[in-house]
């Protein structure tokens, strides 16, 4: 058996164009939505990034505003800068570049976002909402999990979903948003015992570990959907995943690749909660869909 190819850049395109059409529809009740993006120091990936958000943003219809500080910048401007972002009405959605050079508390500079423009999902109140499954902003590169599987039309609800990895990132948002998915979740973490005796026994394996094909062909059981979030630069200069793609795609029913599974998910994503704070920005004005709503 080989695996149906979970293709993140065909599910992206997708989203992407959802939220072109809400972008649209705000423009047409004079509401040009806007995302700000901070860029602290010089990091290579972090360039990278902001640069491929920048374009998918203006791509997307909307404003993007970067702004571009040294690393040398101390915190209390970094925190002026977000009052001034928080503050303007014209700003719909904040992302602040993580990780932010040595010296720089990220947690306090997450938590002096305002909740509403938080599009990365991470600010203590939409951990709390995502929590108590309330209306907020969830993390972009769990619910980019979620909205690939969706749309291969692969079933959450009842399914047995195993996590690796906790991280408040990924791990932690992912297993909260399967469990209001009404998933059977299972999470485990670097101290969790016997892995692929836990891995064998799932519908669906979410690997987010950081560890370079971790997951071991002969953990998946045969029809399993398999969505890999590692991303690791072998010394050779491979991008490769927590799972051993090759072996692990002649046992799955699906399988994201890595790179094009759920990189390119992640800034659809991002999109995607940027527009969706804009449109609740306007109160019942305009309705976007909500990425990832929970289906009881
Ligand atoms: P973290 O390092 O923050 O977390 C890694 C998690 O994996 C921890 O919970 C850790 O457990 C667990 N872990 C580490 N080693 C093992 C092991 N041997 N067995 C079981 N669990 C283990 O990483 P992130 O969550 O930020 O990222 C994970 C991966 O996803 C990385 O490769 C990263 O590059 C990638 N990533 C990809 C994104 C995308 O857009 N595709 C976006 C974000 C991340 P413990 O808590 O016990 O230490």
């Amino acid at each position: 058996m080989s695996a149906i190819l979970l293709d993140g850049k065909v599910a992206a395109a997708a989203v992407r164009e959802r939220v072109r059409a809400s972008v649209d529809l705000l423009h047409a009740q004079g509401v040009r939505p806007a995302l700000a993006v901070v860029l602290v120091g010089e990091d290579p990936a972090s360039q990278v990034y902001v640069r491929n958000k920048d374009r998918a943003a203006q791509e997307a219809g909307f404003e993007v505003r970067t702004v571009r500080l040294p690393a040398t910048t101390a915190q209390s401007d970094l925190m002026a800068l977000v009052r001034e972002l928080n503050e303007d009405a014209a700003v719909h959605g904040i992302l602040v570049q993580l990780p932010l050079p040595a010296g720089l508390d990220a947690g306090a500079v997450v938590e002096s976002l305002d909740p509403r423009k938080d599009v990365d999902g991470l600010h203590p109140a939409n951990v709390a909402a995502l929590a108590l499954g309330r209306e907020g902003l969830r993390p972009c590169t769990p619910l980019g999990c979620l909205e690939i599987l969706d749309r291969s039309g692969i079933g959450i609800a009842g399914a047995h979903a195993v996590v690796l990895g906790r991280s408040m990132l990924v791990g932690k948002p992912l297993a909260l948003l399967l469990l209001e998915r009404n998933a059977t979740v299972t999470v485990c973490h670097s101290r969790s015992r016997d892995l692929p005796g836990i891995v064998r026994a799932a519908d669906l394996v979410f690997a987010a570990v950081g560890r370079p094909r971790m997951v071991q062909g002969d953990w998946i059981r045969e029809g399993a959907a398999v969505v890999d979030v590692g991303i690791n630069r072998l010394p050779d200069g491979k991008l490769v995943g927590d799972v051993d793609f090759e072996a692990a795609r002649q046992r799955a029913g699906a399988i994201t690749p890595v790179p094009g599974g759920v990189g390119p998910m992640t800034i659809a994503m991002l999109l995607a909660n940027t527009a969706l704070a804009a449109a609740r920005s306007t109160g019942p004005r305009v309705a976007v869909q909500e990425p990832s709503r929970p289906a009881r």
